[in-house]
């Protein structure tokens, strides 16, 4: 989003809009009575199972590994991850497979005591290896599936994947495996992995709304807009919900838009642009990318795993297509959304709008969607190049007069925040990350987003990395702009 230049911070400012905002939802930490501890959000005991939701959906665990449950009332944070609806965080709860408890004996037997048990899991594997009857298969399967969602609660999500084969070697038609396993691809953006699956889910099983519906996800990533719209048709004629009508409206939108669009690509990024705008641009545009994709990946050193999807449009189709607010700049949904009305070819500016939004779609990916607003913002803000000679001044004070901000409340969307409360916010956010790069350096900032990708809370990880609160955060980024600028 972009802010009047007359306002007292001069600055410009993109954010990443979100269609559907996820609600704050309350961290609660599980406490294992061997000393693992896990983040979760939704805990609840009941009926003897201690229940939780993930980055993976809903677990639950026997009550008598727990050793407790503390509540954290004051630290909300967004399940469903923050700035956008970006593919990579579509509003889709877990297949049924993975939502429901498993009562198998084999499951629970699998993951005991608050770990795996691969003594049972390779008992299980050789039994059915010997003699593999459909009971002894089926017991490896649900302790597979048991172990791979045990792996993906705390965090180690390719020994999830890990899992997920093993339990398909032996049940290579198992469409409840192949979707758990689909799921986990698509919340890590890994569409083609995912598609790859439901390939074969649909071969075994052609009237599966579920697997409609995740590959309708999985084409969304791949920026395979009208094939997308053809899966979630489909999901919603064998089994219509909200969640896919939603999706579908949106794929929709920009199927039909982008049907009159002409193409280009390169190993990074599919970029699609009407006729509006100039092929030269539109080729400039392609080459800024790909130097940036390799200086943030450098930086940040990660690697998305799909090519990138960017969407070059006139300014009236760009407010059609993307709702945005009138006085919005570019955005980024998971796709880099440009409008490029009026340009012929590259300039500073458009370079930085590029930078920051191809941030943006780093920082996503890598964390899954956890990365809270300020974080995401901070960053994307430094990696265009911001720094904060120019707010210090006016942000010391502000923390001197005790009215700084509180990173807490940024962490979920900015969208409606009045003008003014974004400008601060986007201030502070630079000064925060620019103190992180600066005083504890990117290796710390990587262990940061390492951390959220997790599941881990943002407080949490900023205090397992830098051992420093929110509170003693924003007092370091005083004392760093004090001590850089004034
Ligand atoms: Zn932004």
């Amino acid at each position: 989003m972009r802010f009047p230049a007359a306002h007292a911070l001069r600055f410009f400012a993109f954010l990443c809009l979100a269609s559907a905002i996820p609600g704050g939802a309350f961290a609660d930490t599980i406490y294992l009575k061997n000393g693992r501890k896990i983040t979760a959000t939704h805990v609840v005991r009941e009926n003897g199972q201690v229940s939780y939701e993930t980055p993976a959906g809903k677990l639950s665990f026997p009550v008598s590994i727990v050793d407790r449950v503390v509540h954290d009332d004051s630290s909300p944070i967004s399940v469903a991850g923050t700035p956008s609806d970006r593919a990579a965080n579509l509003p889709i709860a877990p297949p049924n497979a993975l939502a429901a408890p498993s009562n198998d004996a084999a499951a629970n037997a699998a993951v005991r005591d608050g770990s795996i048990d691969i003594d049972l899991l390779s008992k299980l594997e050789s039994e059915a290896t010997a003699n593999p009857t459909p009971t002894a298969v089926a017991r490896v399967v649900a302790a597979e599936s048991a172990a791979a969602q045990f792996e993906i609660s705390v965090g180690d999500f390719d020994q999830a994947v890990a899992h997920y084969n093993a339990g398909l070697r032996f049940d290579p038609d198992s469409t409840g495996l192949l979707l758990e396993a689909a799921y986990l691809h698509l919340k890590r953006s890994e569409y083609s992995a995912a598609a790859d699956l439901l390939d074969r889910a649909r071969r075994i099983d052609p009237d599966s709304a579920e697997v409609a519906k995740l590959s309708g996800w999985a084409y969304y990533g791949l920026n395979r807009a009208a094939d997308a719209v053809t899966q979630w048709k489909r999901a919603m004629e064998l089994k219509p919900d909200a969640e896919t009508q939603h999706a579908l409206e949106k794929a929709e939108r920009d199927a039909q838009e982008e049907a009159e669009y002409h193409e280009g690509g390169t190993t990074h990024f599919r970029l699609k642009y009407n006729g509006g705008a100039a092929p030269e641009l539109a080729q400039e545009v392609l080459k800024t990318l790909e130097s940036e994709f390799d200086e943030i990946s450098a930086t940040l050193k990660y690697v998305p795993p799909e090519p990138i999807g960017v969407i070059l449009y006139t300014n009236q189709t760009f407010m059609d297509i993307t709702r945005a607010p009138s006085w919005s700049g570019a955005l980024n949904d998971g796709r880099i959304r440009v409008p490029v009305e009026g340009l012929s070819s590259m300039t500073d500016e458009l370079a930085r709008v590029l930078k920051h939004e191809l941030t943006h779609s780093f920082v996503g990916q890598k964390t899954g969607g956890r990365c809270p607003v300020w974080l995401q913002e901070g960053l994307a803000q430094y990696m265009e190049g911001k720094r904060s000679r120019s707010n210090a001044r006016y942000l010391s004070a502000a923390y001197e007069q005790h009215m700084e901000f509180s990173l807490l409340s940024y962490e979920t969307s900015w969208l409606n925040l009045p003008r003014d409360a974004a400008s601060n916010a986007y201030a502070w956010s630079l000064a925060v990350v620019e103190t992180i790069m600066t005083v504890n350096g990117v290796d710390d900032l990587e262990r940061i987003l390492d951390r959220l990708a997790a599941g881990s809370s943002a407080e949490d990880a900023i205090r397992a990395v830098l051992h420093e609160d929110y509170s003693d955060l924003m007092l370091s980024t005083a004392q760093f702009l004090r001590k850089a600028y004034l």
